[in-house]
């Protein structure tokens, strides 16, 4: 197979077309191919009114590669697939190994010891992605909050309004094998070859229950509503787990168990600096959600091809450091999206976004962020920074009037240092509702000084970007953990036997990473039983 890079297309490319461009790099007429599939797809914006799809494709032809790929002066090239492979457990423990959480570190954890015939168990708090869903279309007409509800990605506390956005900048072969295991699982194939792959928050939940089906194929085993509230320690070594369940409290032998928390289980954070396990402050990231028209945003970035129905909604990326300022960036974009609350603390107030499948929602979205660390936390204790949040994140809530009604300044005001008193015509998506507010009344100088000198200069960016109307909707502060779990080159924690893993243990950042450290932790897992 020979594999061609950055073959561009107009957007209206035809297969003929595509064929023909392939064979003119091989210097071949069009009948010699065989075979063309596309392995990966980007949109090229750069030249807004000359939008290009960058395509590279992997043909077979007849004859020789070797000639071929000589007489396409290089831009062809032979390629082997490189399959990621899992290791195979050295033996079976004594006590079959223990998972925390069903997020994507956790599934994938998981996944990775059942293939390995380890029959692992996981625990997850909270229940199955459908009941989920229910709890959490409860809320969004109701705003009474089932604290704990919104979740992330994954089963039982996940998986329910993540946009899923497969995006990441780690280069490691288990990216590969976590997309083709979620593919397997349900997820549209195109995220096989999309540059930015993107299962949407619709077409989650069923690649969710399919990953699970795969685990317990392979003689896994997952029990919702199962929180895991203490260890079993002895000479500094795991023995069991304890957790609330169902019936009360239940207690699990066991002398490894993977703890994929997540960034949200502040319990359970706080249970495992209390018994010992050696934990650090870590950097960060808060701010708001900026929301604009969704065909505002795509004529910024596509010009006249905007709405065409091969590029889409339009996404976009954009970062700057005013000049004395800290630096501001958008992050986790959400085109046709919504605006979405993610709470999981009573009285707390935190926006997220989402998106479905079809990106068609009237607005488009994004996280702005502004950098904060440990000087910012106001204490060296190791959960400061969870303190810092939840701080935020309640004078968000009383600004917002109560009931997870969600504090929203426009640009304009925002611009003005005035408090908002009525909305222009972008219409805010978060929901049960939101409240006109000055956000500098829930969000510190540190945040609040940076996004006001940033937001003319990303305006200048992408057109549109600052419109005195774009509304902006407090607050953003969950982009990843503040906390990380400290652990060695064999991935356990000074406590043996436990393996901090993914997002919460500040290993991970988005649904790829927090995957692969599950597959890394499931292998140092399988390592480790070598130890004497
Ligand atoms: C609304 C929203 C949209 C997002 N969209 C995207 C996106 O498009 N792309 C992207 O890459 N990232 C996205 N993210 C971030 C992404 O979801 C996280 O990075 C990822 O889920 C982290 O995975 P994780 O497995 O480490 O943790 P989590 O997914 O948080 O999973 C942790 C699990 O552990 C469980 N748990 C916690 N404590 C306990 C306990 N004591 N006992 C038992 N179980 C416990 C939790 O209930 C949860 O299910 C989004 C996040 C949100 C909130």
């Amino acid at each position: 197979m020979l594999r061609i890079a950055e073959i561009r297309m107009t957007p209206d490319y035809t297969q003929e077309e595509l064929a023909a461009a392939a064979a003119r790099v091989l210097k071949a007429p069009p009948a010699a191919l065989k075979s063309l599939r596309i392995s990966r797809r980007s949109v090229d914006a750069r030249h807004r009114d000359d939008v290009r799809l960058s395509l590279t494709v992997d043909v077979t032809v007849a004859g020789d590669e070797e000639a071929w790929e000589k007489r396409s002066g290089g831009r062809a090239r032979r390629v082997s697939p490189h399959l990621y492979r899992l290791p195979e457990a050295p033996h079976k423990p004594e006590h079959r190994p223990v998972v925390v959480g069903a997020g994507p570190a956790g599934l994938f954890a998981a996944l990775t010891l059942a293939r390995a015939g380890m029959h692992p168990l996981v625990l997850e708090r909270g229940r199955d992605v459908d009941s989920r869903a229910a709890d959490v279309e409860r809320f969004r007409r109701t705003g009474v909050l089932d604290v704990g509800s919104n979740v992330q990605f994954g089963e039982g506390g996940a998986g329910t309004f993540s946009d899923g956005k497969l995006n990441t900048g780690i280069k490691d072969p288990r990216c590969r094998f976590v997309l083709e295991e979620l593919a397997a699982a349900g997820a549209p194939e195109e995220i096989l070859w999309q540059a930015k792959p993107h299962v949407g928050t619709d077409r989650l939940r069923d690649t969710v229950k399919g990953l699970r089906r795969a685990i317990e194929r392979e003689g896994g085993e997952i029990r919702f509503s199962r929180r895991v509230s203490g260890l079993l320690l002895a000479d500094g070594r795991l023995r069991g787990l304890i957790a609330e369940g169902p019936d009360g409290r239940e207690e699990y032998r066991c002398d490894r168990a993977v703890f994929a928390i997540g960034h949200s289980a502040r319990d359970t954070m706080a249970l495992l600096c209390e018994q010992g396990l050696p934990m650090e402050q870590k950097p960060f990231a808060v701010g708001v959600r900026i929301e604009h028209p969704r065909t505002l945003i795509d004529a910024g970035r596509y010009g006249k091809f905007a709405g065409h129905p091969a590029l889409g909604a339009a996404d976009y990326k954009l970062s700057c450091r005013p000049a004395g300022q800290r630096g501001v960036y958008t992050f986790c974009m959400c085109p046709g999206g919504t605006v979405i609350a993610a709470a999981s603390e009573d009285g707390g107030v935190v926006v997220n976004g989402m998106s479905e499948f079809a990106r068609d929602a009237v607005n488009s979205n994004s996280a702005l962020l502004v950098g904060v660390g440990p000087s910012d936390y106001g204490s060296d204790h190791p959960l400061a920074g969870i303190d810092y949040q939840r701080r935020i994140e309640q004078a968000a809530f009383r600004l917002g009037g109560g009931g997870y009604r969600a504090p929203v300044q426009l640009a304009e005001d925002f611009l003005a240092d005035r408090a908002t008193v009525r909305l222009g015509e972008v219409e805010p998506s978060y929901r049960p509702g939101v409240t006109p507010a000055d956000l500098r009344e829930c969000l510190p100088p540190e945040i609040t000084r940076p996004l006001a000198a940033a937001l003319p200069a990303l305006g200048r960016q992408l057109p549109g970007f600052d419109r005195p109307d774009a509304v902006l909707t407090g607050v953003e502060s969950r982009s990843s953990s503040p906390v990380r779990l400290l652990r060695d080159a064999g991935g356990q924690s000074a406590v043996r036997g436990v393996f901090p893993c993914g997002e919460g243990a500040g290993y991970a950042g988005g649904i790829l990473s927090a995957a692969a450290d599950g597959v890394r932790c499931g292998e140092w897992l399988m390592v480790s039983l070598e130890e004497k």
